[in-house]
């Protein structure tokens, strides 16, 4: 892509402003996506070196890409925001804590599993309530969730593979189901060996590069890529994630070869990836379970609405559930979370979290459903702190949990739980 030439075609309409969270709530053009394209303009004409301006201006922005759906000149304003933070960080570099971060712990699946250990062990000995006594952390540390006992990728080890017949899909592993969240990767798991395919969940990828891409560290994220590209064989059908960032990132992995040898390799694993929901939703016969009867409220993450265009395959999981869906108002606006926007921008990062809690919380919901755990972790936060701790699942989840439901009755009825034929229902065989 020619950058100068991109930001060239921004027409100045500014109805940009009109749908920017952030511009709403601050009102200054630095906010928005036609001020961040001008300054791109000027940057890439080599009018102007990328200083603490820039950096301010393009680290200001969710990637949301509220801006882009509305944007009638089509500007790729991910894109051009992205290629600057790369300037940034290739003129400047990164913090000690952030390199550390994006260099040395989130590639490697390992080392985040010891981060996990530690993080329970910290709240395991009571430590956060001391931290949150700390005024400027407090805000911080809720983000937090419970801290599992395991990852999922050590369930894994004891879990068999069900022979499936309706074809073989590879399984993403997004770090925050690994260690924060592996009830979701069980229900992925569970779901798709029920609907009949065989799963083969990606051990040997790594992060999705998000955080590397975010920061500008592209020559780690273009390395992580090779990596999850190189992970799953050509006779796989498709790639499934239950993450909408790591979704939305996987699927873009060709632009960050564009021009290079590796660009067909990468337009190959690109082609094949696809979101839990939309592949349940479009590809598979999902058998009904038990319905669960509960009111649910959606949440629609913003790389999974407007970045891979997925709305309405996850509220047809959750009605597939028996749960009944409460539309909230504005469930598609960003709830402030947005990667680690929430611990860089903590206020206005809340000022956003405090208006999708209030949308929650006019629904009347007993539970919320999203289809990212970086808006479920914000969300959760946001509840505990605004509202009352309701339950948050991915849509998924709750697929399992209707089938989990009907294993339970079928097993009272009959006093064991039944194995049912393909494609009808349940088939349980993880240990
Ligand atoms: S909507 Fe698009 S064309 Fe209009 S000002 Fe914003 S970026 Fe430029
Ligand atoms: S991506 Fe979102 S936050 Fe960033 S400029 Fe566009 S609308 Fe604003």
């Amino acid at each position: 892509m020619n950058y100068a030439e991109e930001a060239s075609r921004c027409r100045r309409c500014g109805m940009c402003q009109a749908v920017c969270p952030l511009y709403q709530s601050e009102r200054q053009e630095q906010f928005v996506a036609r001020g961040k394209v001008r300054l791109t303009k000027i940057i890439e004409e080599g009018e102007l070196n990328p200083g603490k301006i820039a950096k301010a201006t393009f680290y200001n922005c969710l990637d949301c890409r509220a801006c882009m759906e509305i944007c009638p000149a089509k500007v790729n304003v991910s894109r051009l925001v992205k290629k600057m933070r790369e300037k940034i960080y290739d003129a400047y570099g990164d913090s000690l804590l952030f390199n550390l971060t994006l260099e040395h712990l989130t590639p490697y699946p390992e080392r985040l599993e010891l981060a996990r250990k530690s993080l329970r062990a910290y709240q395991s000995a009571g430590l956060p309530n001391l931290v949150r006594l700390l005024p400027s952390l407090k805000q911080k540390e809720a983000i937090l969730p419970t801290v599992p006992k395991h990852s999922f990728r050590k369930e894994l080890s004891s879990r068999l593979r069900c022979p499936g017949g309706k074809g073989k899909v590879a399984y993403f592993i997004s770090c925050t189901t690994d260690i924060l969240y592996p009830q979701v990767g069980r229900a992925v798991m569970d779901v798709l060996e029920i609907c009949g395919f065989e799963v083969y969940p990606m051990a040997e990828g790594t992060c999705c590069a998000v955080p590397q891409l975010g920061y500008g560290h592209v020559k780690r994220a273009k390395a992580m890529a090779l990596q999850n590209i190189r992970a799953v064989s050509d006779d796989i059908d498709f790639i499934v994630n239950d993450c909408a960032t790591c979704g939305s990132a996987l699927k873009e992995y060709p632009e960050l070869f564009e021009g290079t040898e590796f660009e067909e390799l990468a337009r190959n694993f690109a082609r094949r990836v696809i979101d839990i929901s939309a592949f349940l939703a479009q590809y598979a016969d999902v058998p009904s379970g038990s319905a669960l009867g509960i009111r649910v409220t959606y949440h629609d993450p913003c790389h999974l609405n407007r970045a891979q265009n997925v709305q309405q395959e996850p509220r047809q999981l959750i009605a597939h559930s028996g749960s009944q869906l409460i539309e909230m108002e504005n469930s598609d606006r960003c709830c402030g979370g947005a990667g680690t926007f929430n611990l860089t921008h903590p206020d206005l990062s809340q000022k956003l979290l405090k208006q999708k809690i209030t949308a929650i919380k006019a629904t009347g919901a007993e539970a919320v459903a999203t289809g990212c755990p970086a808006c479920r972790m914000q969300i959760s936060a946001g509840l505990r702190t605004y509202y009352r701790e309701i339950p948050i699942y991915h849509p998924v989840e709750l697929l399992a949990m209707s089938f989990a439901q009907r294993e339970g009755h079928e097993g009272e009825k009959t006093g064991k739980i039944e194995e049912i034929t393909e494609g009808q229902g349940w088939r349980r065989n993880d240990t």
